[in-house]
């Protein structure tokens, strides 16, 4: 693996441990990549000022913070775009996701961000670092994937992911049915929205129904 390439997995890494567990420990660092790997390219990363060693502690320096920012980005809209637009899950997918974020640039990953409605989190729940197209969203493309409140009454829809932080809202979806991968049509705007699902007709909260993405699939 290139150097570039194995310090940027290196990144991500430490970027997902904090997230995890609040913090980066050496310890983890040797467990996923080996102790001589680890420890050669450590070194470097402290030579490149990505990262400072803190005892058993691994700490980000700001340059580190934005690079590993980046990367996290690059591979969690890779993701989406695997998962919800090409479809393409199992081992496929994690390794697919790994290669993108090596090789595309940022502009392109804009573009994927646009198309896909500037998602904020990853199929796994993770949430994806904001990029300028999201602060500014600007919508030069129609995006792919929308919130069911923004569909058109006849057209028939397949829910890609849903996001709400209320665990209740989301226990209350999956009781009734409405998971990833649900097709439904929508069946009804006003007074409020109605979608159909098999011999099901159900009501739902315009607020709920923001936080439910779909792809059109007929219209
Ligand atoms: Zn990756
Ligand atoms: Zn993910
Ligand atoms: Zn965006």
């Amino acid at each position: 693996m290139a150097d570039e390439t194995q310090i940027e997995e290196m990144l991500e890494y430490i970027w997902m441990l904090e997230e995890d567990h609040g913090k980066a420990l050496r310890s983890f660092m040797d467990d996923k990549f080996g102790n001589d790997v680890a420890k050669y390219y450590l070194s470097i990363m402290v030579g490149k000022k990505l990262i400072n060693l803190n005892d058993s502690k691994i700490v980000l320096t700001e340059a580190g913070r934005n690079r590993a920012e980046l990367i996290i980005r690059r591979h969690r809209i890779a993701e989406r775009l695997l998962n919800d637009v090409l479809e393409i899950g199992g081992d496929e997918f994690e390794a697919s996701a790994c290669q993108f974020e090596h090789f595309i640039n940022e502009e392109i990953v804009a573009s994927i961000c646009t198309l896909l409605g500037h998602p904020v989190v990853c199929p796994h729940g993770k949430k994806i670092p904001p990029g300028d197209c999201c602060i500014s969203a600007k919508r030069n493309l129609e995006p792919v994937i929308n919130p069911l409140s923004e569909i058109k009454s006849g057209e028939r829809v397949k829910v890609v992911y849903i996001t709400t932080r209320s665990h209740a809202s989301l226990d209350r979806l999956s009781a009734i049915g409405i998971i990833p991968g649900l097709e439904l049509t929508v069946h009804q705007k006003y007074p409020s929205i109605v979608i159909q699902y098999g011999e099901t007709q159900l009501a739902l909260d315009k607020d709920i129904a923001t936080n439910v993405y779909v792809r059109v699939i007929q219209s």
